[in-house]
């Protein structure tokens, strides 16, 4: 777990739903959907894929009237099959109508997020930026105000450019484009509050592509409010790219006590399912000991005396077991994420690590004996051979978890 004391308590707490961000609450993993809302069927099957997961809040877009009319249906269709996961509102351009016109959308959202960039300009922009916080004080609903480098609100911009450029000392443009960013948030929270909307519904994001540029607009912004934060490094790419530009902008924030919920922005490979995101989400979030979602499997990353392909198999098929075995386990048997296992390639650390492991097994490495020490609790109690080590092994995981966390 974490050492030292975790500063996350000084945020203000927000409820979404029945989940509460902030004011030291868990850290929540959310996600967003890529289906077309307007599509009742696969938005339903993306939002309960990704809940199934993990996700603990859903974003969809609401970006057209169809989509508008189609989010109560996906909310009681999701209600039926027994997925009570809040879902998010994203809105864009036209959010101050879609929530105007579309009561039983605002109602069946948990949350909007509103992108001060993208309400509009002058005068138009006060106007529906305001419709849209008077939908969320009729709901009770809370709101995020979103800020994001993309669209990051331009006469605000603009005005800071030309301060800039008369000062004595000018910034350079990246520091006046983050303190863009900081002041958007802020300047727009402290409207949504001027229109009634208390502290404790509003969550702030100021969401950038640049790894450095993200910690230092979300430090900033933590020390100067005590907002919830939703996390999450924007466009952060595809695969091993985007979730290493992820973790290592996330690890150092929630680190440092910032950050009350994330998300993990992957542009998901053809094949890859939408949940890889929440899963990254949830690794960031175990490896820092913010969270425990599901057991922690200690295994070497095999050298020269794991020349077969068995122990990658054997790592594999262990990983993919605890998975799939997760849901039902963790309705089953509480506490049951604590579970920690050892899958080890060689005798030189094998049995080390195993003893450490609530469960650990070590193949013996190539061309040696194929016998498999297994340690539970650090006691040696089996030893594995033949070709059905993995089934063995996974009906003894079986059996621990049901001794220790069985309710007999
Ligand atoms: S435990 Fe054995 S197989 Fe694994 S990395 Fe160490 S020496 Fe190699």
């Amino acid at each position: 777990m974490r050492y030292g004391p975790d500063p996350r308590h000084r945020t203000r707490s927000v409820r979404v739903g029945g989940v509460t961000l902030g004011g030291g609450a868990p850290v929540v993993v959310q996600s967003m959907t890529n289906t077309d809302t307007a599509d009742v069927t696969a938005t339903v099957d993306q939002v309960r894929a990704l809940a199934e997961a993990g996700s603990e809040l859903v974003r969809i877009t609401v970006n057209t009237e169809d989509a508008a009319r189609a989010v109560p249906k996906i909310r009681e269709r999701l209600d039926t099959l027994g997925c009570g996961v809040p879902l998010i509102g994203d809105f864009h351009f036209n959010g101050h109508l879609l929530l105007g016109r579309h009561p039983e959308c605002a109602e069946a959202l948990a949350k909007y997020r509103i992108n001060p960039g993208n309400v509009g300009t002058g005068e138009r922009r006060d106007h529906q930026f305001a419709a849209m916080i008077e939908v969320a004080l009729r709901q009770a609903r809370p709101v995020r105000i979103g800020v994001n480098w993309g669209s990051l609100d331009k006469d605000l911009v603009a005005r800071l450019m030309d301060t800039n450029r008369a000062a004595e000392r000018p910034r350079s443009a990246g520091e006046i484009m983050r303190e863009a960013m900081v002041m958007s948030a802020l300047d727009n929270a402290q409207r949504a509050m001027q229109l009634g909307l208390p502290a404790e519904a509003i969550v702030l994001s100021v969401k950038m592509s640049g790894v450095q540029d993200l910690i230092a607009v979300y430090r900033e912004l933590a020390s100067r409010s005590d907002f919830a934060l939703h996390l999450g490094l924007t466009e952060a790419g595809m695969g091993v790219k985007g979730m290493v530009a992820s973790s290592a902008a996330l690890a150092i924030l929630l680190q440092e006590g910032i950050g009350d919920t994330l998300r993990v922005s992957l542009t998901p490979e053809p094949d890859a399912p939408r949940s890889q995101e929440v899963v990254v989400a949830q690794e960031i979030l175990q490896s820092l000991g913010l969270r425990e979602f599901s057991p922690r499997v200690t295994a070497c990353p095999g050298c020269g005396r794991t020349t077969s392909t068995r122990f990658q198999e054997l790592t594999q098929e262990i990983q993919s077991h605890l998975r799939t075995r997760m849901p039902e386990w963790r309705a089953h048997y509480p506490g049951v994420e604590g579970l920690t296992l050892a899958v080890m390639g060689c005798v030189v650390n094998g049995p080390g690590e195993s003893k450490q492991a609530d469960i650990g097994i070590s193949l013996p490495g190539t061309g040696e004996n194929p016998a498999a020490p297994v340690y539970v609790d650090g006691v040696k109690v089996a030893t594995l051979k033949g070709e059905r080590i993995a089934e063995e092994f996974k009906a003894m995981i079986e059996a621990y978890v049901e001794r220790r966390w069985g309710r007999g």
